[in-house]
């Protein structure tokens, strides 16, 4: 018995019944066959004997519940959709191999010589170079958390200091439902791939060299759809589309990464689904900018405000504040409007940081030029002293 057979052969097809029989139902039906094809029964016909041995092999292993299992995960991998996710998944960025089927093949793959050994585990490593983010639990045969899903949202400046709930549409490769993932158009079934003979595989010879490689008639699935899924066009996997209400608290800021636990992709066999993480970016605002949760704001003032002083009004980002420029205030000089930032939910605030920047007019009136000359007359020039050692060195 090797993996090989378990991908490959029907047993449920071959007793006749449902995959969801019970082992009541499955002990019948063998019954019935088993006296049916029975080479008593049928003394000399070749056919009767072949049906005979096809019909017990299926109830060896429908017939043993912990063998049933097992040949139904396995199909469940390779006989249907799942591998045909798996491989296209592969491809995928953060996509990668939702199982690690080394496992499935502990046992079996030994046993198998046409694989040699580990061969076989090694040529579906390969098949699903992905590798992927699955993590310890992928390589277990048991529940398999979901992927994690990436996603990015722009928000507008205002919606991230404010805080804003939004819908958030995910589209994220899902399980077709018309077909449960196996590609086949309802009433028909996937059928062995003629080329790999449902190995997935095929050998090439070159040169002194053979080597394997995924079959390419059926991708390395094994089995081929005649008649493809409506839905799917025989790939078993959709383009599912879910919208969450996502809740972003006031003071998100642009390059964040929000965990939304439990938000991804749902797990397998019963695991724990996966997260979603939602990349953040925010517009700029033609007014404010933003420093954690401090709003920032330049605002022009003329050399007499700066050197006379003034009160200034500004805008704050829902009303207005005035703050008091001090006589001899510098260029560049940053005034704090406290409280006037971003509000988080807890209560704490950002501040507003006014950034002064000290116009300098491109012409002036005849007035203010005399105004200023003499001005220029009775104040003292800058104080360069310092510069002038080295001014003096290069002459
Ligand atoms: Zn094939
Ligand atoms: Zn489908």
């Amino acid at each position: 018995m090797s993996s090989k057979d378990w991908i490959e052969k029907d047993y449920y097809a071959t007793l006749g019944v449902q995959k969801s029989a019970s082992s009541d139902e499955i002990k019948k039906a063998y019954r019935k066959l088993a006296r049916e094809s029975h080479p008593d029964h049928n003394p000399g016909d070749p056919k009767a004997e072949e049906r005979f041995k096809a019909v017990s092999e299926a109830y060896a292993v429908l017939g043993d519940d912990v063998k049933r299992r097992e040949y139904d995960e396995m199909r469940s991998l390779f006989g249907s959709g799942a591998f045909r996710r798996g491989a296209r998944g592969a491809g995928q960025p953060g996509g990668g191999a939702p199982f690690d089927v080394s496992d499935l093949f502990g046992g079996a793959a030994g046993g198998d010589t046409r694989f040699g050994g580990g061969g076989f585990t090694d040529l579906f490593s390969s098949i699903f170079s992905g590798g992927g983010p699955g993590g310890p639990a992928a390589r277990t045969r048991g529940p398999v958390r979901g992927r994690d899903i990436e996603t990015e949202v722009v928000l507008d400046f205002d919606d991230a200091v404010r805080g804003v709930t939004l819908p958030l549409t995910l589209r994220a490769p899902g399980l077709c439902d018309t077909c449960h993932g196996d590609g086949a158009k309802p009433g028909t079934r996937p059928t062995v791939c003629p080329i790999c003979q449902g190995t997935g595989m095929t050998t090439r010879d070159q040169g002194s060299f053979s080597f394997s490689e995924p079959c390419r008639v059926c991708q390395g699935v094994g089995t081929v759809v005649e008649e493809k899924c409506p839905e799917c066009q025989g790939t078993g996997g959709v383009t599912k589309t879910r919208t969450l209400n996502v809740r972003f608290p006031a003071g998100v800021a642009d390059g964040q990464r929000i965990r939304l636990a439990g938000r991804g992709e749902p797990g397998e066999r019963g695991g724990p689904a996966g997260d979603l993480f939602v990349q953040v970016k925010v517009r700029p605002d033609d007014l404010f900018g933003r420093s954690g949760d401090d709003l920032t704001l330049t605002v022009p003032i003329t050399f007499a405000e700066a050197v006379l002083g003034t009160n200034l009004r500004v805008p704050t980002f829902d009303g207005a504040v005035t703050l008091r420029v001090p006589p001899g205030t510098p260029s560049g000089r940053v005034l704090r409007a406290r409280g006037k930032g971003v509000v988080r939910r807890d209560g704490r605030a950002g501040d507003l940081l006014v950034t002064l920047d000290v116009l300098v007019p491109a012409t002036v009136s005849d007035e203010a030029r005399a105004a200023l000359e003499s001005f220029a007359a009775q104040t003292p020039p800058a104080a360069r002293e310092h510069l002038d050692a080295r001014l003096r060195r290069v002459g």
